[in-house]
């Protein structure tokens, strides 16, 4: 993690915590779902871990998402940063989200 991660993940999650909200949807031990509310239109954020609680999927219902290679958007890495687990996120592919 360098100088230019730490600066762009702080740039999405300022922006994330001033305009966003996040509620809980359904909790188990496998699956949480969120809702992130406070954008243009509400998503639908979905996190599956496995049996030793890490990351194995994630899904988000927003363009950026589904439309884009990288894998994660700003409602993702709000969720995690949310309940805590932003630690969970890859540094290489948060490099390329825009701020
Ligand atoms: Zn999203």
């Amino acid at each position: 993690m360098d100088y230019t991660f730490h600066t762009r993940i702080r740039r999405v999650l300022r922006d994330f915590k001033k305009h966003y909200k996040v509620h809980e949807i359904e909790i188990t031990d496998t699956e949480e779902t969120y809702l992130v509310t406070g954008g243009t239109q509400d998503y639908t954020v979905k996190l599956i871990f496995d049996e030793e609680e890490r990351l194995k999927e994630w899904s988000c219902t927003c363009p950026d998402f589904t439309t884009k290679t990288h894998g994660y958007c700003k409602h993702i890495i709000g969720v995690l940063y949310h309940t805590g687990r932003e630690f969970m996120i890859l540094p290489k592919l948060i490099e390329e989200i825009k701020g």
